[in-house]
């Protein structure tokens, strides 16, 4: 689909920012999402410069009935930050981060990569919970709950939260806080881009660094499944502060292999000392645990996960890494076709997992975030890959304790799957929707429905 110059002239008259449509030699560069399985074609991508500008895409994308996609980072695995002959209004031209060290809070634009986030913070000693790979977009991150290596000591992303700046469906700006619109605050905390479009976040920071203890262990794959009995049983002591993820994945080298992934942020002697068991626990292959900066620690993980892959993710919570857990994963990633692929337990703990799973729109707050990554670069490879990923998730499904993480559902999974996503807070979500979204404008997201239009 494509729109008459004559409707082009009247955006453009509202919208000061960059316009490209599928005429510009831009247009193929600027379509592109992370996740190179999605190709979708918008009628029209605009960049906004300002709140201004995004309340009027908002409003001609409603006047028009045109589908309507919101861009952070472009990280969304389902590729919801893009649509097929909607408008995009992509926040790469809005990407400010200002720090406020008296009041130690942070004031981002919704383009900011975490990167940007923890460079412009780290500037200053702070930092707050925020994605585990740098280039992930702070909004679409934010806005579905945000695990990372600093939530054990801080909490999630969204714990930490102090405010945004909204536009609303109808495109009036408004600001959401404890203190205004509190329901609204509510929701956009772990509910997604479904209430509106975020022009600006506001973060609490804490003092981190600049060097913490981080880094990852390595043992080879046939000792996986020790490894990860292990793992289970050194969380269940290790403080609050101490964040370790297990993945299993494919060296460099093209073995396989496991590993424990660490971040302690507090103290570094006390962190040395938390993490020698870690250190001492078998033969691995490769140690790099030790004193490092944060912002090292926050590109760790950069490689393993390159953009313009070919990925088909699956994810699930569990309670525990219990033997059935271990037997599935270990079994699972025996048989994965591709090196790029990887499976990550990601602990939700300390005071993230000390909030109520109502307290906020994010529930899951206990257990182990399962993903199951399958990434590949070949589409003639595309039906092994994806067929691994449902494969493994089957096999794991009878162990999970239920819930998944709004921001890893698929483009293939349906409302049943969204539903468990917000869990106990649908209902409250659905309410809300319906007060702020009730013709549901903001649908290209784990759509919550308005009870008017179900
Ligand atoms: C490599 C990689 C690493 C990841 N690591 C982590 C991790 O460590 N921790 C974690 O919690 N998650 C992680 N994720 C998942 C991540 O939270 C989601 O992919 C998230 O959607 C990324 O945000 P984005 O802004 O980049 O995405 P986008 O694709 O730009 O946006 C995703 C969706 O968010 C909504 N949205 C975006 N911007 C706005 C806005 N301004 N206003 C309203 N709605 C908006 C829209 O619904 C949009 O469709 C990772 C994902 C990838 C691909």
């Amino acid at each position: 689909m494509s729109l008459s110059n004559e409707t082009l002239q009247k955006f453009r008259q509202t919208h000061r920012g960059d316009v490209i449509t599928p005429t510009d030699e831009r247009y193929d560069l600027a379509r592109r999402v992370w996740n190179a399985i999605i190709d979708k074609r918008p009628a029209l991508i605009a960049r906004p410069r300002d709140a201004a500008d995004v309340s009027a895409a908002v409003r001609f994308a409603r006047e028009l009935g045109l589908p309507l996609a919101v861009r952070g980072g472009a990280h969304s695995i389902a590729g919801r930050g893009t649509c097929d002959e909607g408008i995009v209004i992509d926040f790469a031209e809005m990407k400010t981060v200002r720090v406020d060290t008296s009041a130690r809070t942070a004031t981002a634009e919704p383009g900011a990569r975490w990167q940007d986030f923890d460079r412009e913070t780290q500037a200053h000693g702070l930092a707050t919970t925020g994605g585990t790979v740098g280039d992930t977009g702070i909004a679409g991150l934010t806005l579905g709950g945000g695990f990372g290596w600093l939530e054990g000591k801080f909490g999630m992303t969204v714990d930490n939260l102090l405010a945004a700046d909204v536009v609303l469906a109808t495109g009036e700006r408004v600001r959401a806080s404890d203190a205004e619109n509190a329901d609204l605050f509510w929701a956009l905390r772990g509910g997604g881009g479904n209430f509106g479009v975020v022009t600006s976040f506001t973060y609490r920071l804490h003092e981190v660094g600049p060097a913490i203890i981080g880094g990852l262990v390595v043992h080879p794959f046939v000792r996986a499944a020790e490894v990860m009995k292990f793992y289970n049983e050194f969380m269940k002591g290790a403080p609050d502060e101490l964040v370790a993820a297990m993945v299993l994945m494919t060296a460099p080298d093209g073995h396989k292999a496991c590993g424990i992934a660490v971040a302690y942020p507090g103290d570094l002697g006390e962190g040395q000392r938390l993490v020698a068991p870690i250190k001492q626990f078998g033969e691995p292959v490769l140690d790099v645990i030790g004193p490092m900066p944060y912002l090292a620690q926050q590109a760790m993980l950069e490689q393993a996960m390159p953009p313009n892959l070919l990925n088909y993710w699956k994810a699930e919570f569990v309670n525990e890494i219990s033997d059935e857990v271990i037997a599935v994963a270990v079994d699972a990633f025996s048989r994965v076709p591709s090196p790029l692929s990887s499976m990550l337990f990601f602990p939700i703990r300390g005071v993230a997992s000390r909030v109520h799973p109502t307290a906020t729109a994010f529930p899951h707050r206990s257990g182990y975030h399962v993903g199951i990554y399958s990434l590949w670069n070949d589409r003639a490879q595309d039906a092994p890959n994806i067929a691994w990923a449902r494969d493994a998730w089957t096999r794991m499904r009878p162990h999970v304790a239920g819930g998944v993480y709004v921001n890893e559902l698929g483009e293939d999974e349906g409302a049943d799957r969204v539903a468990v996503a917000y869990g106990p807070n649908y209902e409250r979500l659905a309410r809300l929707k319906t007060r702020y979204d009730p013709e549901n404008l903001f649908c290209l997201n784990a759509n919550i429905l308005p009870f008017a239009a179900t």
